[in-house]
Order: structure tokens, then C-alpha cells, then sequence
């Protein structure tokens, strides 16, 4: 059965557009509730850590500096099979691929710069979301 929650962070170029508002807006319009959530600014070193399973890719020394350059809001949300959904609502990684309507269609500005994360599954939601809470942080 697929879980009930998932992780997000609004990411650099969102937050510095000041689209975090809209953003949260749109998520929660969207029947997530929020359970946690920060601003904080990641270190190179915390975004290296954060994305490592794209170490191998050509991207990853450009998305450790870009996901590094600014603050980030970090969120846990809660909704029925949390991680699908906020897949769909966020569209396709390349805004140029991504579905009307969409975070990534209507704020990211590139494939790099796409505005939101989403994580990829139940597993991966719960570890993201350890990465910058702890149990104590969430209701
Ligand atoms: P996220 O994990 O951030 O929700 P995603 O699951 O849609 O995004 P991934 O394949 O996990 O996409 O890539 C992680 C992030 O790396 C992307 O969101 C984007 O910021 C960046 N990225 C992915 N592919 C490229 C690329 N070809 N060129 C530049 N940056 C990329
Ligand atoms: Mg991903």
C-alpha cells in the first residue's frame, strides 16, 4: 500500500523568485497538509550528501552549486499516496516537458533551476525527510 507521506524542498531559484508563498499555496490547495518545515540553506557539502545517487551524473557538480547558492524550505507533507501525487502536481523535471498546471510548468525556469523536489518513493521520502527533521520536528 502506498504510503502517506512525502518530501519537498522549494529550491533556490523558487525561493529567491519569492514564489515559496504561491508555491505552499498550490501544495496545500492540492489536499497535502503540512507536518513539518524549515527554511535553511544548505552547505555544498549537505546538497553533495543530499543528492548523492546522482553522483556518476554530469549534472551533480552543477546541482550541488545551484541547490547550494541560496535558501531552501525544506517540508514534510502528508496526504493519501503522498508521493505520486506530489509527483503529479510538480510535473516533469524539464518545465519544457512539464503538464499545465503543474509547480514546474508555471515556476521552474529550467531543468536545473525547476522551482521543487519531489521524492521518488515511500523509501526515499522517509529518508529525505530524516535528513533535516527529526522525529521531534513533526506533528
Ligand atoms: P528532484 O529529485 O529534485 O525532485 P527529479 O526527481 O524530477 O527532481 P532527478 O533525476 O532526481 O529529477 O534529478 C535531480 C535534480 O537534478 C533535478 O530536479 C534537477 O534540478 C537536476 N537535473 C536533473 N537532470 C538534469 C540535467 N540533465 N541537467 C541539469 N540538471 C539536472
Ligand atoms: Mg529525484
Amino acid at each position: 500500500m502506498a504510503g502517506n507521506r512525502t518530501f519537498t524542498m522549494i529550491k533556490p531559484d523558487a525561493y529567491g523568485a519569492g514564489n515559496s508563498g504561491a508555491i505552499l499555496k498550490m501544495i496545500e490547495e492540492a489536499g497535502f497538509a503540512i507536518k513539518a518545515m524549515k527554511l535553511t540553506k544548505l552547505t555544498a557539502e549537505k546538497a553533495g550528501a543530499f543528492y548523492a545517487v546522482h553522483k556518476e551524473r554530469p549534472f551533480y557538480n552543477d546541482l550541488v552549486n545551484y541547490m547550494s547558492s541560496g535558501p531552501i524550505i525544506a517540508a514534510i507533507l502528508e496526504k493519501d499516496n503522498a508521493v505520486e501525487d506530489f509527483r503529479k502536481l510538480i510535473g516533469a523535471t524539464n518545465p519544457a516537458d512539464a503538464a499545465e498546471g503543474t509547480i514546474r510548468k508555471i515556476f521552474a525556469t529550467s531543468i536545473e533551476a525547476n522551482a521543487v523536489h519531489g521524492s521518488d518513493s515511500d523509501e526515499n521520502a522517509e529518508i529525505e525527510g530524516s535528513f533535516y527533521f527529526s522525529q521531534f520536528e513533526r506533528v
